[in-house]
């Protein structure tokens, strides 16, 4: 792939049809100028501000995209939604059609996230796929599948984890992780920031 990835864009180089500098532009805006890191602020800053999550959840495009958001917008994510979970609902995301996902949040997509068996499991079986991504939720807890459309995007809200009160919105952000803004994951716990070599 990676090979015939190359000779077409040699070939489509060599006619003019694509300007070098454009790829490096795209490739590096999708490397490290969007990714997870962008709906990780985001999410951080509706834990730390009643008023901004209200907002999320009333209006996520404008809250996100607008300039008093954070201006994360462009292909994509155009049309958002947050969605909430709670100890009462847990939401999840998917495409099942192929691989819709909100970019400017979130970044490309992962390779399971585009897979036949996510796709189609995840909607039969959402408690089986969340535990083979390690999760487990009290039985009580209802599961909500989402599906993206070609306009629609979704960006879930994690749960606060406990043992945060009083922390910065920087704080925060480092504890959520990308998985728990799709729905498979939860955020992390301050031990776990610990553990991975964290010093909040
Ligand atoms: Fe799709």
């Amino acid at each position: 792939m990676d090979i015939r990835v190359r000779a077409l864009e040699t070939l489509l180089i060599d006619k003019g049809f694509v300007d070098p500098a454009a790829l490096d532009v795209l490739i590096d805006t999708y490397e490290h100028r969007v990714g997870p890191h962008n709906g990780a602020q985001v999410i951080a800053r509706a834990w730390a501000d009643p008023d901004y999550r209200a907002w999320l959840l009333e209006d996520a495009t404008a809250a996100i995209g607008s300039e008093e958001g954070f201006g994360y917008r462009g292909r994509q994510g155009e049309h958002m939604v947050a969605l909430e979970n709670t100890p009462k609902l847990h939401n999840m995301v998917v495409c099942t059609l192929c691989s819709c996902y909100p970019w400017p949040v979130l970044g490309l997509p992962p390779v399971w996230y585009k897979s036949a068996p996510y796709r189609s499991r995840v909607v039969m079986d959402p408690r089986g796929v969340l535990g083979d991504f390690g999760v487990t939720l009290p039985e009580q807890t209802e599961i909500r599948v989402w599906d993206s459309t070609a306009e629609m995007r979704y960006l879930v809200l994690p749960m606060r984890p406990d043992g945060t009160e009083g922390w910065s919105q920087e704080q925060l952000a480092r504890l959520v992780t990308r998985d728990s803004m799709i729905g498979t994951g939860f955020a992390l716990d301050p031990a776990q920031l610990a553990d991975a070599g964290g010093d909040a």
